[in-house]
């Protein structure tokens, strides 16, 4: 029997290699001690690699592997991994994104005591200045106190858990999961993020996207209560550093616990010049347990990879680009944004997902199904969804996924159909590309439009009555928001929708005022 053979590029713990060299049909070459010139040589007959952040997978590693098919990133990260590359070659790129759940969870916990009981403030004035001054360092308790978690994640349903513990007040907002995730454990849950804000403490556990960049900004300390302790483990720049800074030096905020940061490494932050800020170098996953757990997952996966029976965490789409025919790509990125758009102007937990293909695009059903799906799903799990997993993780959220295909009809050479139900509402939203790559949504809900999926896009529903249009200009006026495009679509029911293109961000109080508008029947901001 042939073996697959399996190079480990980087030092892994002893437990992942122990799992490789004990499958009787997988040849184990531990390269962790080669000196990086010597390396790529022996990777010329690997089936699979396993590295870490010292390998750099780049045009020489992809140059001199000649029959590889996949590459395991024991870890996270996949900066020095040329994804692109590995997919023009047909090379699965996978990581370890779960093994340090317990150990981010544990460290937020750490932020939150020593926030609680300026720890870390205590130890340095003892141990630094020789001080003995018990009075300095009154703290308060976690019990009773209100803890607001944001993203209900693995991460922060796990925090949630163990603040319960310690008699802490929970309430979770997570507008993708559905709230008996929360209420089940015996968390309360909120879909007014207000609730959140006021809270006595804050931790954040989403993932980084367009949507929750900024999720915390000026606007929103100045609702919270003044005192507040803020945490953030999860990724810099979820709450705003120019606003953390200004609630933090003005007393609003009191302490605020950090582990990541905007730009890393943060050595020259301002925030650290304040003292009331506790920090720690982006160390969520650094336990020993994790590490093993680390070498363990990416062992396995390899393991499953050399076997080909499956690609856990796989981050790219192995389709050699050249095997595809030129016409498809364009609907392959059209679908995606639309499912990305979907899932933004309806937000609420997914019940089911469908992709109508109608025209010869209709071949490619299962690629747009799943480009689309990756696109529904980036909303609320960024970059944890992939071409490989996205159908695994929407079963497991208990997504139905549908697909049809159709001969071409209604004038359109080809046709794509998004169907998004929601527990809150039905969405559909229709596409088509142009030429080579004119690509454009030219339905939604029934109504006829043509817009170019980009930008940021503010949808407005209205009974079609005179006079809508000036207001919502004039509301926009007020607020300095630059209208870049103006589309218009109507039904025989009397309603219209507007989808009007903005050059600048809409803030929520913004879309409460056009919600005000009388005839407004709804209104969605959508940015792509
Ligand atoms: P997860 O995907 O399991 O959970 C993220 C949750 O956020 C999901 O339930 C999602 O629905 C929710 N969400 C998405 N958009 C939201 C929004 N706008 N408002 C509220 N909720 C929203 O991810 P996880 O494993 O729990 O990781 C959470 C974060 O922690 C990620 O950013 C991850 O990168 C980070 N992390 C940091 C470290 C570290 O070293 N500090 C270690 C591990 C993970």
């Amino acid at each position: 029997m042939a073996k697959h053979k399996i190079v480990v590029c980087d030092h892994i713990h002893q437990k992942g290699l122990d799992l490789l060299a004990k499958e009787a049909d997988i040849e184990l070459l531990n390269a962790s001690s080669v000196p990086k010139s010597e390396l790529l040589p022996l990777l010329q007959d690997a089936d699979i690699a396993i590295t870490r952040s010292s390998t750099d997978v780049d045009s020489a590693f992809l140059e001199a592997t000649k029959k590889i098919r996949a590459v395991v990133r024991a870890g996270v990260g996949v900066d020095n991994v040329d994804i692109d590359g590995c997919s023009r070659k047909g090379i699965v790129v996978m990581n370890v994104p779960t093994a340090n759940t317990i150990a981010a969870v544990e460290l937020t916990l750490a932020h939150m005591l020593s926030a609680c009981r300026n720890f870390p403030g205590a130890n340095d004035q003892l141990k630094n200045a020789r001080l003995w001054k018990r009075e300095d360092w009154y703290g308060t308790e976690l019990k009773d106190k209100k803890l607001g978690v944001i993203g209900f994640g693995n991460i922060g349903s796990r925090v949630a858990l163990r603040a319960k513990a310690f008699e802490m007040n929970v309430i979770a907002y997570d507008p993708y999961i559905k709230p008996s995730k929360a209420t089940d454990l015996g968390i309360a849950y909120t879909s007014n993020f207000d609730d959140i804000l006021a809270c006595d403490m804050i931790t954040i556990h989403t993932p980084k996207n367009k949507e929750t960049i900024n999720l915390i900004g000026k606007e929103e300390i100045a609702k919270m209560k003044d005192g507040v302790i803020l945490i953030n483990c999860a990724r810099g720049n979820l709450y705003n550093e120019e606003a953390l800074y200004e609630g933090l030096q003005s007393g609003k905020i009191r302490w605020a616990g950090l582990d990541v940061f905007n730009k890393e490494p943060a050595t020259n932050n301002p925030l650290l010049d304040l003292p009331n800020v506790y920090v720690t170098p982006h160390i969520g996953a650094n336990t020993l347990e994790s590490q093993e757990k680390i070498a363990i997952q990416a062992a396995e996966a390899a393991i499953e990879a050399a076997r080909g029976s499956n690609y856990p965490n796989a981050l790219n789409l192995p389709i050699k680009e050249s095997e595809l025919p030129l016409f498809v790509k364009p609907y392959l990125e059209l679908v995606q944004k639309m499912g990305f758009f979907a899932t933004q102007a309806n937000k609420a937990p997914i019940h089911s997902f469908k992709i109508i293909a109608e025209g010869e695009i209709s071949q490619y059903i299962d690629s747009l199904s799943t480009f689309g799906l990756v696109g529904a799903l980036n909303a609320s799990l960024g970059d944890k969804v992939n071409y490989v997993n996205a159908p695994y993780v929407a079963t497991e959220r208990g997504i139905e996924l549908k697909s049809e295909s159709k001969s071409a009809q209604g004038g359109y050479k080809n046709k794509i159909t998004v169907k998004l139900t929601t527990e809150k509402d039905i969405m559909t939203l229709s596409g088509t590309v142009f030429d080579e790559n004119v690509q454009r949504i030219v339905e939604i809900n029934g109504f006829g439009l043509d817009i170019e999926p980009k930008g940021r896009m503010i949808l407005f529903k209205n009974t079609d009555v005179p006079g809508v249009i000036g207001m919502i200009g004039t509301t926009l006026a007020k607020h300095q928001i630059n209208i870049a495009d103006f589309r218009l679509g109507r039904n025989n029911h009397n309603q219209a929708l507007a989808v009007i293109i903005v050059d600048d961000d809409v803030k929520k109080e913004v879309i409460e005022e056009l919600r005000a508008i009388k005839a407004c029947l709804g209104i969605e901001n959508v940015v792509l």
